[in-house]
């Protein structure tokens, strides 16, 4: 069988929505107070915006292969990740055969080692993987879960994450998580409203709902042990992000220091291998939450999620969309699968990237069964524009 090679590859930028899901207009519960690390300064405390929370937005890459076919993907990075998809990342990429997928994000990494690493050099890994995988899917004419070894359920079973787990409860899904408002800075009072808002919501959703904190690693050691126990008593599932991503030594102790049933949770900011090791041998979590679109792709998840399974800890991955779907149905290490409810008033279920993608699946009655469309099974949304900065 003659492969094709990989002629073009291009990056584009795209505002409102899409893989930047925080760049929302005013009035979505995902910029409503929600607790950050500047919620120390009084002035950021409203609004993730006021520090620019979505001066990124959404990258596109699009490679395009010798015989036509096109595969894409899209993550946060914006445009500082098409300068490098467009300055630096295409000469490791066009000309080689599609299926080298391993040997071209070996080259991508360690050819970005010296200013890379983490952040938004591996956002933008993780979108031209996300597209080699999409590409490769199409012109071998499989879905991406074919690719990884196949289906190991029929279904995916979701958890909503928003402001309103009562209405998520209605939907069908298997548990809501929040986001925590409060942080160490507003005090007793700010600590007293975490813990009445989850005991409301305890009361509207009964015993066995899964209820979750997610914390945007706004806390620190004292604030989330002392919460977490307090929090016992409503049955919180588990602690999210509480700390920073940086603070290893923190989630450690963190995690030697929680209620017997409560998990504490991490890695959406983490990357790579070398960073996931480092949460999993020092024993930081009991579940680990990279997302598809940040941690280094589904190339770097392969790794990643072996390393987990060898720990024997979870792997959820954080939103992510379509790039998480076709993954966790292939792992038995991935029990579920997280729904970011993007509706403003967490009302109603939404594509996850709306309005970017068509064809992008949703859960029903907090179900979902993998569509088997070649690639990851999506297509951009004619109806967003898509800017170009720069050229090669
Ligand atoms: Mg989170």
């Amino acid at each position: 069988m003659s492969m094709p090679t990989i002629r073009h590859v291009r990056a584009f930028t795209v505002r409102g929505g899409g893989a930047d899901y925080h760049d929302q207009a005013e009035g979505h519960w995902i910029d409503d107070h929600v607790s950050t690390p500047l919620a120390r300064y009084p002035e950021y405390r409203q609004s993730r915006r006021s520090f620019g929370l979505d001066v990124l937005g959404t990258l596109v890459v699009e490679i395009e292969a010798s015989d036509g076919t096109v595969g894409f993907a899209v993550t946060t990075g914006g445009e500082i990740g098409a300068f490098i998809v467009e300055k630096h990342l295409v000469r490791f990429l066009e000309g080689q055969w599609v299926t080298d997928i391993e040997k071209m994000w070996d080259l991508m990494y360690f050819g970005t080692q010296f200013y890379g690493r983490k952040g938004i050099v591996l956002n933008t890994i993780s979108c031209v993987d996300l597209a080699l995988w999409d590409l490769l899917g199409k012109v071998r004419k499989e879905p991406v879960f074919q690719l990884l070894g196949g289906p190991v359920r029929d279904e995916l079973q979701f958890y909503a994450t928003g402001a309103r787990p009562d209405l998520a409860q209605k939907m069908g899904f298997i548990g809501g998580k929040m986001p925590l408002q409060h942080g160490p800075a507003e005090g007793e009072e700010g600590l007293r409203k975490n813990l009445d808002r989850l005991a409301d919501m305890r009361n509207r959703v009964g015993d066995d709902f899964w209820l979750m904190y997610d914390c945007w690693m706004s806390l620190d050691l004292r604030y989330a042990t002392r919460f977490a126990h307090l929090a016992q008593e409503s049955g919180l599932k588990w602690i999210e992000e509480a700390l920073s991503p940086d603070d290893y030594w923190g989630y450690a102790e963190l995690r030697r220091k929680m209620p017997p049933a409560m998990w504490v949770t991490t890695g959406e900011h983490e990357a790579t291998r070398w960073g996931f090791r480092m949460l999993l041998e020092m024993g930081c979590c009991d579940m680990i939450q990279p997302d598809v679109g940040w941690c280094g792709g589904i190339t770097e998840l392969i790794k990643i999620s072996a390393l987990a399974d060898a720990h024997d800890a979870l792997v959820v991955p954080h939103g992510s969309s379509v790039y998480s779907y076709h993954f966790v149905v292939t792992r038995h290490n991935s029990p579920f699968a997280e729904f970011l409810m993007m509706a403003p008033k967490a009302d109603e279920i939404v594509p996850m990237f709306t309005p970017l993608l068509l064809d992008e699946p949703l859960p029903v009655n907090g179900r979902m069964k993998v569509p088997d469309t070649p690639g990851f099974g999506v297509r951009l949304n004619p109806a967003c524009t898509l800017h170009r900065p720069y050229e090669h």
